[in-house]
């Protein structure tokens, strides 16, 4: 179209040429150009977004998470380099909301899965670095589409147990596993945030140091994923999901069970293909998704707000005082914002 810039016109000419080094390249900067926050870029952002968009989905969104050390990413690079053997092309994506905080990302690391990052069949991009969780997890998933329209067929997104980023992942992904250690303190952490209920399927990684142990979590797990199971039935919105969530075995260093990860991942997709189950997750994720960034772009504009600004102190002691009471105060605060003087 004539209103494209050169640039973004480029870059979608590129991204869509088929693999190469002109097509990482353009990856980069187009990844570069969504993550950036100056207002000329965003508009360039959202024209490239725009002009890919009908070229992605076609790629298979795998969620992994677990925490430091569960051996997320010796599973991924082994996974990764296995699915390339295959005919796959892979893209490995990181949401990491730790590293703004500490100034440097646990998961973007230059030397992990260094010989999948060496594989031009595989792309791999680090978590972005600045931002809320909600700003990180919106750069991952446009990131992700520029990774479907340049003919990746498997998305792997991955994340640290940090501040809900698993939550993000699996708001963003067709299928979310959770790797876990074999041993029951982790598993009841899992359970208690709540994060075992977003599994489609969980891994209990390290099974060859403690085959025991990796038994008994995984029957501990199995159990009460069964109890999730039905609540989830009786949730209108997973009711046309007819999937049973699993808990797997794995061996990451060794390659053990990674045949039947798989094979679970492929009949997932099989059976969610099949009932629809994937379109109705896609749409709601979609769905909740403009509605979560239309969220966070109200609250940065009431807080930037000039009438909003001018008053917020006083308001806020106010209501601290117990001069005011807070809901009175959201809805004058509120008033002044919509431009709606009334009751100020
Ligand atoms: P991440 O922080 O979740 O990405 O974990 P890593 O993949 O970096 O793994 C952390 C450590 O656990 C490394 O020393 C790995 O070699 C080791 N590790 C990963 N998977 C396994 C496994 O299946 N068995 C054993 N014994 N060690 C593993």
């Amino acid at each position: 179209p004539a209103t494209l810039s050169p640039v973004v016109a480029g870059l979608v000419q590129d991204i869509l040429a088929g693999a190469g080094p002109r097509q990482r390249r353009a990856m980069a900067k187009a990844i570069t150009l969504l993550e950036s926050t100056r207002n000329d870029h965003r508009v360039q952002a959202d024209a490239l977004l725009t002009e890919l968009l009908p070229r992605t989905g076609a790629s298979f969104r795998l969620g992994i998470s677990g925490v430091p050390g569960v051996g997320k990413s010796t599973f991924i690079e082994t996974l990764g380099l296995s699915l390339i053997e295959q005919g796959h092309r892979v893209a490995v994506l990181a949401i990491d909301p730790s590293s703004s905080v500490s100034g440097g990302s646990i998961l973007g690391d230059k030397t992990r899965m260094e010989r999948l990052s060496m594989d031009e069949r595989a792309y791999i991009r680090p978590s972005p670095s600045s931002g809320t969780l909600g700003g990180v997890a919106e750069k991952t998933r446009e990131a992700m589409l520029v990774c479907e329209a340049a003919g990746f067929d498997v998305v792997i997104v991955e994340t640290v147990g940090v501040g809900q980023s698993e939550t993000a992942v699996a708001g963003m992904t067709d299928m979310y596993c959770l790797l876990q250690l074999p041993n029951a303190g982790d598993d009841l952490q899992a359970i208690k945030k709540g994060v075992m209920e977003l599994a489609d399927l969980v891994m209990i990684n390290k099974a060859d140091l403690d085959d025991a142990a990796a038994t008994r979590a995984q029957a501990q797990i199995t159990s009460s994923l069964r109890l999730y199971g039905m609540h989830r039935r009786t949730a209108p919105e997973v009711a046309a999901a007819a999937w049973q969530p699993r808990v797997m075995r794995l061996s990451a260093l060794k390659g053990q069970g990674l045949a039947e990860f798989w094979s679970a991942v492929t009949e997932f997709r099989t059976v969610q293909d099949r009932n629809g189950g994937l379109a109705h997750k896609r749409r709601q994720q979609a769905r909740t998704w403009m509605w979560e960034r239309i969220q966070a772009g109200l609250q940065q504009q009431f807080m930037s707000a000039p009438a909003v600004r001018q008053v917020m102190d006083e308001t806020l002691a106010q209501v601290l005082e117990g001069r005011l009471a807070a809901s009175t105060a959201a809805r004058r605060l509120l008033a002044r914002f919509s431009g709606d003087n009334t009751d100020a």
